[in-house]
């Protein structure tokens, strides 16, 4: 059952809707989202991205075997001698993917590769570069280059049988792939893909390829939107721009909250707008219009649309093109993979040198745009990009990470530490 906005914000701490700390709406929106049901059984490689809709359990032990991690002599740890070389007889080469039949006899040694099965008996693994070969083909090795059991991968030390490979909730990744191929495992269930419809609102704005008319600007939002929903791995439905006109406000949010999980519009939820967004969101479903103690990203309409069988989340962003990609990582992101059914892991801050001194006020939270590059010693520093208008995208664009000044933080001078969310990451 869905609990109600109202209850909802009796639950959460520092509650204001009028200066909403950024901390509490995200505790409020993570209070909003549900998982969504349903799941398909893809190939292992179609399900990179896509979020694991149940545990794995790995059906077999990996390595099968216990099995040689170097290119060596396998041998007895025992017969290693303590107070000098260890000479021993060569009973025959082990090769990946070969098993021998016959046992080796104490006393003597095996040849054996990277990956090949270790003979019953023998636990320990001389690498061959710390041997030589003698004369009468025993191999010597000299005291105290091994212990017993070094250089032996051991059976099911990857994945033991019975064992949780990968949890519910993981979105895979490179190496996840390659972990379920060695469980011998073809296909995997993962959730199905959550739907995101989304929408700009204004009369100002025109769509690419149309003329632009005097005091009018070019759409830019469904693009940045639609590129940050992409690399979400959700299913996108892009519904072009709606004019400020009641019927076709009406018509958009209810085709949208029909056919989506999501709806995110972005435009018409300032304080003061003349326009009819607001109204219409309100008619449509429990809407709140909060002013988010944030900057770039002040307004902001959150709630559920639709009717009592079908809801959808809203999220009604701010129309300046900065402010809508803002709100969107710290609000939106985190939600929709919430929605997928993803485990949410918090993103890691890079800490880098303020190569700016910058003016900020406690009791909210600012996202500059900053250009984050490594200094001669190896340590990071940060360049906030230029100006930090929240109508000038050039500034994200500049930009290869946020830095996050923190609600109670006050002043930075050149070269305080910050915090900054890289925008790349290695997978
Ligand atoms: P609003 O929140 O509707 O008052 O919009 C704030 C500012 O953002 C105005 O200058 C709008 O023209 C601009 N804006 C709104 N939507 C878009 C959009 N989709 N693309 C580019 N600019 C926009
Ligand atoms: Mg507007």
């Amino acid at each position: 059952m869905n609990e109600s906005l109202q209850h909802i914000a009796s639950c959460v701490a520092g509650y204001d809707p009028q200066a909403l700390p950024v901390a509490s709406a995200q505790a409020f929106i993570a209070r909003l989202t549900q998982p969504v049901q349903g799941t398909e059984h893809l190939s292992v490689r179609q399900a990179l991205g896509r979020v694991l809709a149940r545990d794995l359990v790995s059906p077999i032990d990996v390595p099968a075997h216990d099995n040689a991690a170097m290119d060596g002599y396998a041998l007895r740890g025992l017969d290693l001698a303590d107070d000098g070389p260890t000479q021993l007889p060569v009973v025959g080469t082990g090769l990946a993917g070969q098993q021998r039949a016959e046992p080796v006899p104490p006393g003597h040694c095996y040849r054996i590769m990277t990956g090949a099965v270790m003979p019953d008996g023998l636990d320990t693994v001389v690498p061959q570069e710390f041997t030589t070969m003698e004369a009468d083909g025993r191999v010597q090795i000299p005291v105290g280059v091994v212990r017993v059991g070094d250089n032996r991968r051991l059976r099911g030390e990857d994945l033991a049988l019975g064992e949780p490979a990968l949890c519910a909730g993981r979105v895979l990744r490179p190496a996840d792939l390659g972990l379920i191929a060695s469980l011998g495992m073809a296909e995997v269930p993962v959730r199905r893909r959550l739907r995101v419809a989304f929408f700009s609102t204004g009369d100002e704005l025109r769509s690419v390829g149309e003329p632009l008319d005097e005091g009018c600007v070019y759409d830019s939002n469904r693009y940045t939107l639609w590129g940050m929903l992409q690399r979400l791995g959700v299913d996108v439905i892009d519904m072009g721009v709606v004019r400020d006109d009641p019927q076709a406000l009406r018509e958009a949010f209810a085709t949208a909250a029909a056919c989506a999980d999501a709806v995110i519009t972005s435009g018409g939820v300032s304080v003061g707008e003349a326009d009819y967004t607001k109204r219409i969101m309100s008619e449509l479903g429990e809407v709140l219009f909060w002013r988010i103690a944030m900057r770039p990203g002040r307004p902001m309409a959150i709630g559920r649309i639709g009717d009592s069988g079908r809801q959808a989340l809203l999220f009604g962003l701010p129309g300046n093109p900065v402010a809508v990609m803002v709100t969107f990582y710290a609000f939106v992101r985190e939600a929709l993979l919430a929605m997928s059914g993803a485990i949410v892991e918090p993103l890691p801050y890079l800490r880098a040198a303020c190569a700016n001194a910058l003016r900020k006020k406690p009791g909210r939270t600012e996202y500059q745009r900053g250009i984050v590059s490594q200094r001669d010693d190896g340590t990071w520093e940060v360049r906030i990009t230029g100006s930090q208008g929240s109508g000038i995208l050039r500034s994200m664009s500049q930009a290869n990470g946020l830095v996050v000044l923190h609600h109670h933080q006050g002043h930075v001078a050149a070269g305080d530490l910050v915090d900054v969310i890289p925008f790349d990451g290695l997978i």
